[in-house]
């Protein structure tokens, strides 16, 4: 039921449709220039999930990384990875994006942006990620007291709930869905 997305749009999607643990590593990555090994899983395999093309996933990470290291060194470290996402290497096997529950079991190291920000994000930061997606007032204040009592994809939840104004009655239970149940809404 995914569509297929394409690189021009990738920076509107990012902002209307991934879920905040997507958002951040993809807005670390346009920083950067540069994700560590579970970030690079992480939202590879997400942006595999909505329709990238491998052609499109090399492009992409071939214009960020090659920023900071030559796009030699990246065809040289780092393209073999992406093509082994999507199955083309070693053992072919077709990787599946990570659910909620994986994402959130994860124990992310200094330096690592993957993981769940609900779940591993000081209390400051998430608020002010929060903020920057439009969540504010009763909505912010439902969304950390949810945090607090860990309920973490009850709080992405009711982050999509507030950003959408509509109800997701299903819960989210992996960035895919939240993805598609946006477009679902936006489109
Ligand atoms: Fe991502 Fe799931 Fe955490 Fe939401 S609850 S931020 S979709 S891992």
């Amino acid at each position: 039921e995914f569509t297929n997305i394409s690189l021009k749009d990738i920076d509107q999607l990012a902002n209307s449709s991934f879920p905040l643990c997507m958002r951040h590593l993809f807005n670390k990555l346009r920083d950067d220039h540069h994700l560590k090994h579970g970030g690079r899983m992480q939202l590879g395999l997400f942006l595999k999930g909505v329709g990238l093309k491998l052609e499109d996933a090399l492009a992409f990470w071939r214009a960020e990384f090659s920023q900071k290291i030559g796009s030699e060194r990246f065809d040289k470290e780092y393209a073999y990875a992406v093509r082994h996402n999507y199955g083309k290497e070693g053992k072919r096997t077709d990787y599946t994006p990570y659910s909620c529950q994986k994402i959130i079991s994860v124990n992310p190291s200094v330096g690592d942006h993957h993981g769940c920000p609900y779940r591993h994000f000081s209390e400051e930061n998430l608020r002010a990620a929060l903020a920057k997606m439009g969540v504010a007032g009763h909505a912010m204040d439902d969304v950390m007291d949810k945090v607090k009592n860990r309920h973490y994809q009850v709080a992405c939840t009711m982050t999509f709930e507030a950003v959408h104004a509509a109800s997701c009655d299903a819960g989210i239970n992996h960035p895919n869905q939240y993805f598609a149940q946006s477009r679902k809404l936006l489109e």
